[in-house]
């Protein structure tokens, strides 16, 4: 490491430059079962009934996606107006929601920020498929990590989500789709049939690193497959992290979830540039990790992301190299078509190279990561989701479709 390298370390650690602050009426979204009979304490609810008074509101949060605790009609009258006067069911704000022909929604949320501060925007995409409803969900606003090919890592980090906002998320996404018990169904293409969820599946992949707001994640996941509410399968959510190489097994024991690494390259020298985490956890030192998550077999892999860039990663060599690194890793390659934004200094491989690529990963026994047929006029990444409030271009699609195939 040179000493030009070595000052920018800390860099890679930014911390947060503001805190969540909670509204006066704060949002009982997200709260863990725990969490939500202390609140009930709070405002008078005797200890031998919050259970059961959370088994109840619990449904309707998560089952009915009810926004007014007035609509829980099996509660009696008196909680409702005490909840209503200290509490809410608020979700994050949707400012813009983009429906693509073929389905992929996208919407901007605002979130409330500290009083007098600009408040805080992030974004959340629906990626529709023949055999699942993938939710791009993000865990931060804005990121520390400066990845240089991922817009998101190139703006500050602001501050971490909490575990309202994060569930919030899926809340949104849900309320727009239609997608709770006894409502009707959003129209459009790439919608599944009424009878099936239109969200089967989480990636944690939007902006931010979940592994740097670890804990808020751990718990908006635990309520996210809670069986009596939203109930996601863990094997339905992925996380995907830099390489935050010291919390991947804790992620493993705790949070269980699949993992998605992203690699993005096979030699430490170009993985230094373009996630500069490499840094301080190399490639060695991450599949190391990898190789001890907790709870991995074949039937749980971990899935490896490889944004394909031209000239940089993407040769023959690259992918060879790339094969041998994983070997003995239970394992998937996803190779994402990169996703150019203004000012940023890669481009896309030829769609050619790619599927040479892949072929050689094909070829390894890794199932083919990029659907050919599909592939040219779909894709998107959550690497813009911020800035671009216009119209997700075909190449975004395309990358989104990628990513979102990861079990
Ligand atoms: N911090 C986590 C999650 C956010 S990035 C992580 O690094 O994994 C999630 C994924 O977005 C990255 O793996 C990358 O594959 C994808 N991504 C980011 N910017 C992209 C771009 N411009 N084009 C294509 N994919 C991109």
């Amino acid at each position: 490491m040179t000493i030009a390298q070595a000052k920018l370390l800390p860099e890679l650690e930014k911390t947060p430059l503001e805190r969540y602050v909670p509204p006066a009426r704060p949002s009982l979204v997200g709260l863990s079962r725990a969490a939500l009979a202390e609140a009930l304490g709070a405002v008078g609810v005797a200890p031998s009934q919050q259970k059961m008074r959370v088994a109840q509101l619990w449904h309707w949060i998560y089952v009915r996606g009810v926004q007014a605790f007035d609509q829980m009609s099996s509660v009696s009258k008196e909680l409702r107006a005490t909840l209503d006067a200290h509490y809410t069911l608020a979700r994050p704000e949707v400012i813009v929601e983009q429906v693509s022909a073929d389905g992929t929604r996208k919407w901007l949320l605002r979130l409330p920020g500290e009083s007098g501060a600009r408040p805080h925007e992030i974004e959340c995409v629906y990626i529709p498929e023949s055999d699942r409803g993938t939710l791009c969900v993000s865990s931060q606003v804005g990121c520390t990590l400066n990845c240089s090919f991922y817009h998101t890592g190139t703006q500050r980090l602001v501050r971490n989500l909490t575990p309202g906002e994060i569930v919030g998320q899926v809340m949104v996404a849900r309320d727009r789709l239609g997608d709770f018990v006894g409502m009707d169904r959003a129209q459009g293409p790439g919608l599944p049939t009424a009878g099936e969820r239109c969200v089967s599946n989480i990636v944690m992949m939007g902006m931010g690193e979940p592994l740097y707001n670890f804990e808020a994640v751990r718990d908006a996941l635990a309520v996210v497959q809670d069986g009596d509410g939203l109930a996601l399968s863990r094997r339905r959510i992925t996380l995907s992290t830099s390489g935050v190489v010291p919390m991947i097994e804790r992620a493993g024991r705790e949070i269980g979830v699949m993992l998605a690494v992203s690699l993005h390259a096979v030699r430490d020298d170009l993985r230094d540039t373009l996630v500069p985490l490499n840094r301080k956890y190399p490639i060695a030192e991450l599949l190391e990790a990898c190789r001890n998550y907790p709870g991995l077999s074949n039937a749980r892999r971990i899935t490896f992301e490889y944004v394909m860039l031209k000239g940089v990663n993407d040769s023959a060599e690259d992918a060879k190299a790339l094969v041998r690194l994983l070997k003995g890793i239970p394992a998937k390659i996803n190779l994402i078509p990169f996703n150019p934004w203004p000012g940023s200094q890669y481009e896309c491989s030829d769609w050619e190279q790619i599927e040479k690529f892949s072929e050689i990963v094909f070829n390894a026994g890794y199932a083919s990561p990029v659907r050919t047929p599909r592939g040219r006029d779909i894709l998107a990444a959550c690497g813009q989701l911020k800035s671009a409030t216009e119209k997700l271009s075909a190449r975004e699609r395309m990358a989104l479709r990628a990513m979102a195939m990861t079990e």
